[in-house]
């Protein structure tokens, strides 16, 4: 079976609007798709959607893999007089960004465009043009004339806002999409899902797509806990630094395969990141050596993933954070590299496949 018979999933993600705490469009998705492969798919109390596949025998290990479903974008704060809106942002939204680009707000009687006014360039002072408009002076532009008039369309404090849907496959092996962050992660759980739905396998595997990353990054927690796992995989986007401004800092580029981290580490309020069990990771680097493929090793200073936190339930989780590389992170279009994407998916179905009870994580 190849590793991607359609980006058809992915485009029709990437068209979704999931807002951390708002992931309902996203849960129904996954759960339908992951229901298509197994029977046993269910949906936690916070949102998690958990598919099963049960090992060869009971006492087999565990495996999670997760994607975190949601994205960043932004709530509603105020609406004013004139009928403008004022946004705050839910997660890391990079404001240099934001000016002139299309939003959904998903207001109560449906979905409304948005779009973040740029001040008319004609009439923009020179000093001013070079600068970047923080979040709170700036305003979206719904076509409502008066307040009254924006929450007759359904819109509120605190309606959920994202980027407007894009996908599109672009020259050279690389696709560009809203939200690549983590639909793309969670497009490769799909995949390997539907490679490893018919194998028989020694561990019993648990699929999840998982909620508030963006947020909190910690939604994951409580099916972790709930799960129990032996091992867990995280996988998310690893930034490829392989552009002009950004290539001083790692080597992390397109086209060279899939990503292993090495480290996370992020210091503003959460002091968290991921030190990996070093056993499953060169578990990982050595599945990748005996199928041929490349790895990039990531260290990754000042951000994290939300295997970060699997480190504090119950014993410890062991885990390994797998990513494909992406540029322009957070930003309302993302770009991806497909030849990655496809390695990344065929190294964790054969790294799933292969874990047995004889996979020693032992710390010594
Ligand atoms: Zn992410």
């Amino acid at each position: 079976m190849k590793p991607i018979e359609s980006l058809d999933q992915l485009q029709q993600m990437c068209h979704i609007s999931a807002l951390s705490g708002h992931e309902e469009d996203m849960i129904v998705y996954m759960k339908g798709e992951m229901s298509r492969y197994l029977s046993n798919v269910r949906v936690d109390r916070l949102g998690n959607v958990i598919a099963v596949k049960e090992g060869k025998s009971s006492d087999g290990p565990k495996v999670m893999i997760s994607a975190h479903m949601d994205e960043v974008g932004f709530m509603v704060r105020k609406i004013e007089p004139s009928g403008f809106i004022r946004i705050a942002r839910v997660g890391g939204v990079p404001e240099k960004s934001l000016p002139a680009q299309r939003l959904v707000l998903r207001g109560s009687k449906g979905d409304v465009l948005g779009i973040i006014g740029p001040k008319s360039h004609h009439l923009t002072p020179p000093e001013e043009r070079y600068k970047v408009v923080r979040i709170n002076d700036l305003y979206v532009d719904i076509g409502a004339h008066s307040k009254a008039e924006a929450e007759e369309m359904g819109i509120y404090p605190g309606t959920p806002v994202t980027y407007h849907g894009f996908f599109q496959e672009m020259a050279g092996g690389q696709i560009a999409g809203k939200a690549l962050d983590n639909r793309a992660g969670c497009f490769v759980l799909l995949q390997v899902l539907r490679l490893l739905a018919d194998k028989d396998s020694s561990a019993t595997i648990y699929f999840v797509a998982s909620v508030q990353e963006e947020f909190s990054i910690r939604g994951i927690v409580p099916a972790a806990f709930t799960i129990n796992p032996d091992i867990a995989i995280g996988l998310d986007v690893a930034i490829a630094c392989d552009t002009p401004d950004l290539n001083a800092l790692s080597d992390v580029r397109f086209g060279a395969g899939p990503v292993i981290s090495h480290y996370t580490f992020h210091g503003r309020g959460t002091l968290c990141g991921l030190i990996p069990n070093p056993k499953l990771r060169e578990y990982m680097v050595e599945t990748a050596a005996q199928l041929n493929i490349p790895v990039q090793r990531s260290v990754f200073f000042g951000g994290l993933y939300e295997t970060s936190f699997l480190t504090l339930v119950r014993e410890g989780i062991p885990a390994v954070d797998m990513a494909l590389p992406v540029r322009y992170t957070h930003a309302p279009i993302e770009v991806g590299s497909l030849p990655d994407m496809e390695q990344l998916i065929i190294l964790l179905t054969a790294a799933i496949e292969g874990v047995g009870p004889e996979l020693d994580l032992s710390r010594g």
